[in-house]
């Protein structure tokens, strides 16, 4: 008997495509992969329904599929059903939604089948000591090792302890000493597990209060001040969880940190952890989601698209750093893997766990309104206190273009006591421009609307937005004059500033520039725990998550960035950042001392944050938000286009609009307008804000139009897209 299969297939269309099969002998079922031929092309869809075929006449209409790929399905029920609703809640077309949740190379077609490998163990024979076979050194020494090991090893864990034995193993396999065999390939186990740590009070409490409930959906939220142990409350709770036999889904940010956080789960459990992160290949990505999917994972720990593995036995989520922008997806499938976690929770009825040192708004919201449980954690975990903060007028005596006498003397103090100064720069604001003295010519991208950021290092000028670079010119071409300057500090300048002061003190930059290697980041880390005076520059990156016991300074150069921006949520994020790089000192036994460099001493933001906390400031935002009705009270909507001429974009946003505003007064439609930064690589950005106050009818409308809205011929001369619950509006 003939099926119609309905597939999700991999393109831009927001609809499922019907084909037929044939085939009786397969068993269909929702989630399997199939080939199929689409236009000239032949695509790997997923089934998401299927029927048995009533009406003949649909035979000859359909075409029919190549061949399915799978015997049973590779993505569970529950996760399957996460998929569907973050296609419908986004809006974003389905098959590009299934093709977020799967690996490259499972989405390419290839056969899901775990990598094995080789592991070796001793014969009865070698293992009670019966033989009387000449070994030579290599090969006794290989018997001595599994001897003392007691358990089949892999080839890898073994060269790794003792070097390459190879020969060795297959000489011993001759005699009948060793036996080999091929097992499924897992990461390997630490090698000397440390037992868990005793957990403080408020960290005891923090987990007794989730486990109290912890076979159901509750959300909770884990305030902890940076470096109160919220890590260590997350690994006890894994241990509970393995012991029932569940899995733990773990999200962090997309940053160089996951070495460091998965060592700590790795060194106190003995399970099965898995990894994603963007610095790892195909091969390692399938298999990593194979173990996770056959049930082999007991423990994923992942970036932003980790939410969506698939895992049968999942019995808790945690979020670290639930605040951080890392976890929205800025193109395509426009998600947040928060918002994304909590909706799998919630239909797998499991608890979620959300920690921060500086929670977002929308969470902070959430725990006042008692809809997340809040578990607070007050104090450092090892009894340091947090450091003492600082301002310093930027607008005072300088020792050099951006760093103040006062910042200098207190860098030399630190290094003179022998600990570790971090400084850092928020880059992507203020960094060096290039400028003519005598005409005032400043150099700007050719495709954006943005300035060229001078690479001294390089002799390049590049475009931060696009990628665009070119050598770094001698003459202005306004003028002709010779007389160019860059303005504005980098990582880059400092760096060699300060290098000059301290000649013999180890400068270090950590920034996208000099970490863009893979594996180079980690070594930095290394570099940096090993101890010792150092001076460390850095982005962004290094504000987060990093224990380095020995930093005992952090200089905030320029802080102003985010006080006057046109975003809504530019405080907040500036919050957050400050709060974080805040808790980089004084991590280790010794006092930490934090100046902060601003040009707006008398802002009352500084006033709110230092001599009042974080969640004072929070709540002063979140009332804000409320009088402003902007998320977390109301919901935001943005969708944007882009062409070749501004004018394509606003002719399809405007119909859009138009569209939108028929007979509804639900949902305010404000636009179209011009991007902030209009042109950006060559096309020009436009945007239209849905604004409500009623989320549902917010989306009931976007549902009702949307057929409609993708069959605008004015859509088909710009590239659009819909950002629902934006994170900025830029
Ligand atoms: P957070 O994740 O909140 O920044 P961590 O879990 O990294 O904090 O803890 C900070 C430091 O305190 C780490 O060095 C950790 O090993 C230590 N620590 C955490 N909890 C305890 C505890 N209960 N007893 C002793 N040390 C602890
Ligand atoms: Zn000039
Ligand atoms: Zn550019």
């Amino acid at each position: 008997m003939p099926f119609i299969l309905k597939i999700a297939i991999p393109c831009p269309l927001r609809l499922h495509f019907d084909y037929l099969t044939d085939q009786s002998d397969t068993l269909w079922e929702k989630g399997l992969r199939v080939k199929v031929p689409f236009g000239s092309r032949e695509l790997i869809g997923i089934i998401i329904d299927f029927e048995e075929l009533e009406d003949k006449d649909q035979l000859g209409k359909l075409k029919s599929i190549i061949n399915c790929l799978d015997k049973t399905s590779l993505i569970p029920d529950s996760l399957f059903k996460l998929i569907l609703w973050t296609s419908d809640y986004y809006h974003h077309p389905i098959g590009d939604c299934f093709q977020v949740a799967l690996p490259k190379k499972l989405r390419l077609g290839e056969p899901a089948v775990l990598q094995t490998e080789t592991f070796w163990s001793l014969s009865l024979l070698a293992d009670n000591n019966l033989t009387n076979e000449k070994l030579g050194k290599k090969q006794q020494a290989v018997i001595e090792f599994l001897q003392s090991q007691k358990t089949a090893l892999s080839q890898q864990t073994i060269t790794a302890a003792i070097g390459d034995h190879r020969d060795a193993l297959k000489r011993l396999e001759r005699k009948g000493l060793v036996n080999q065999q091929s097992l499924i390939k897992k990461p390997a186990l630490y090698p000397e597990l440390i037992p868990l740590k005793m957990l403080n009070s408020e960290q005891q409490l923090a987990v007794d209060n989730l486990w109290k409930r912890h076979s159901q959906f509750s959300s909770s939220l884990l305030d902890g001040i940076t470096g109160s142990g919220k890590t260590e409350v997350y690994i006890q709770l894994t241990a509970l969880m393995i012991a029932e036999g569940k899995q733990v889904l773990i999200l962090i940010p997309e940053i160089g940190l996951t070495a460091q956080f998965v060592t700590r789960f790795r060194q106190h459990l003995s399970a099965c952890i898995v990894v994603f992160n963007s610095s790892m290949n195909d091969n390692d990505r399938q298999q990593a989601w194979l173990l996770a999917q056959t049930g082999h994972a007991d423990v994923v720990i992942g970036t932003r698209s980790a939410v969506f593995t698939p895992l049968d036995r999942l019995g808790l989520v945690i979020i670290d750093e639930e605040h951080d922008s890392s976890y929205k997806q800025q193109d395509s499938l426009r998600y947040h893997a928060r918002n994304v976690a909590l909706m799998r929770a919630k239909n797998d009825n499991i608890p979620i766990m959300l920690g921060s040192a500086t929670p977002s708004l929308e969470t902070f919201y959430h725990t006042q309104s008692q809809r997340y449980q809040l578990l607070t954690l007050t104090e450092r975990a090892t009894g340091a206190f947090l450091p003492e903060v600082a301002l310093i007028d930027s607008t005072g005596p300088k020792a050099t273009e951006g760093l103040s006498s006062q910042l200098y003397k207190a860098i030399e103090k630190t290094i003179a006591e022998d600990n570790q100064v971090l400084l850092f720069i928020n880059q992507r604001g203020y960094a060096p421009v290039l400028m003519c003295h005598d005409c005032a010519w400043q150099a700007t991208c050719s495709h954006c609307d943005a300035k060229m950021i001078v690479h001294q290092s390089r002799h390049q000028l590049r475009c931060h937005h696009c990628g665009f670079n070119q050598r770094l010119i001698t003459a202005c071409p306004e003028c002709e004059s010779s007389d160019l300057g860059s303005y504005g500090v980098g990582t880059q300048q400092i760096e060699q500033s300060l290098q000059t002061f301290f000649p013999t003190t180890p400068v270090l930059r950590i920034d996208r520039d000099s970490t863009q290697r893979v594996g180079s980041f980690a070594k930095l880390v290394t570099d940096i725990q090993s101890g010792g005076a150092k001076i460390l520059i850095g982005t962004q990156m290094l504000a987060k998550g990093h224990d380095f016991h020995d930093v005992t300074l952090v200089g905030i150069l320029d802080a102003d960035q985010g006080l006057f921006s046109a975003d809504f949520r530019a405080t907040e994020v500036l919050a957050q950042l400050i709060t974080q790089v805040t808790g980089r000192a004084g991590r280790g036994k010794k006092t930490g001392k934090v100046y902060i460099q601003t040009n707006q001493i008398g802002h009352p933001f500084w006033q709110d944050l230092l001599q009042n906390s974080y969640i004072k400031l929070a709540e002063k935002l979140l009332q804000e938000r409320k009088d402003s009705l902007m998320p977390p009270i109301g919901s935001l909507c943005v969708i944007r286009a882009h062409a070749k001429q501004q004018a394509l974009s606003l002719q399809f946003l405007t119909e859009v609009a138009a569209l939108l505003c028929q007979h509804q007064q639900q949902v305010s439609v404000l636009g179209p307008v011009p991007a902030v930064m209009e042109k950006r690589a060559g096309l020009f950005r436009a945007q239209l804000l849905l604004t409500t106050q009623n989320r549902k009818a917010l989306h009931q409308l976007l549902d009702h139009h949307m057929d409609a809205i993708s069959k605008l011929k004015s859509g088909r001369k710009c590239r659009w897209s819909i950002d629902i619950d934006p994170i900025d509006l830029l």
